[in-house]
């Protein structure tokens, strides 16, 4: 399916609801390419200087499981979408804006970059105890953190189906770090919506329960 490059995507969703996943198969198949905070964050803590006391809290806070500072970690994404967009390029995010500065911040800028009518929100529905289920179970592979479906889990799988390495537990979900942050989601994620909704962005709500290819379906429908 061709969709049109000057297009952006969000995907919103409690940790667990496979927004990720999702993001990864959109750029796959779309051409899109897709905006990944954790990798930009990550890319600057490798390189932290021990002196810079900013730089080392936000690591710290990071691998605590709760939300960076929206101004320095915005200030990140804006920078990366500028460059993206300058180079005609769609985009898919689906870990910003993840507070409601983020939002107010982003909207505007991915109005003027992409118009109202190419961006594209989606909600990943999922209740709480899923979530949990899904988070203190969640399997990635070895070499590439690729998600592994719970479904193929369950059925056995050991290697991960795209390079063939080993099925490992993701160390980040311990328990205390997946109660933080399905608690930062509600308190921090949800006002978001709300200010979608009344500045008239339609947030358009997805089964995140379904099987993986079930979602990437009816998220690619509303792309046509
Ligand atoms: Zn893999």
């Amino acid at each position: 399916m061709t969709v049109h490059s000057k297009k952006t995507i969000l995907i919103f969703g409690m940790p667990g609801s496979g927004k990720d996943t999702q993001a990864d198969l959109l750029q796959k198949n779309t051409g899109l390419v897709r905006v990944r905070t954790s990798k930009l964050l990550e890319d600057k803590f490798n390189n932290t200087d021990p002196s810079d006391t900013f730089l080392m809290e936000q690591k710290k806070i990071w691998h605590e499981g709760k939300l960076n500072d929206p101004e320095w970690v915005t200030s990140i994404v804006i920078e990366k979408i500028k460059e993206l967009s300058g180079k005609n390029k769609g985009t898919i995010l689906s870990a910003s804006p993840r507070t409601l500065y983020e939002a107010k911040v982003e909207m505007p800028l991915f109005e003027e970059l992409y118009g109202r009518d190419n961006i594209k929100i989606f909600l990943l529905k999922l209740s709480d105890e899923e979530a949990v289920k899904r988070n203190t179970k969640r399997l990635v592979c070895e070499a590439n953190e690729h998600p592994i479906d719970p479904k193929l889990v369950e059925e056995g799988i050991k290697i991960c189906p795209i390079d063939g390495s080993l099925v490992v537990t993701r160390t980040l979900d311990n328990e205390e770090t997946m109660k933080m942050r399905l608690s930062e989601f509600y308190n921090r994620t949800s006002p978001i919506f709300d200010f979608l909704r009344e500045n008239s962005f339609q947030i358009i709500e997805i089964n995140g329960e379904q099987p993986i290819e079930k979602v990437h379906e009816d998220i690619m429908e509303y792309l046509a």
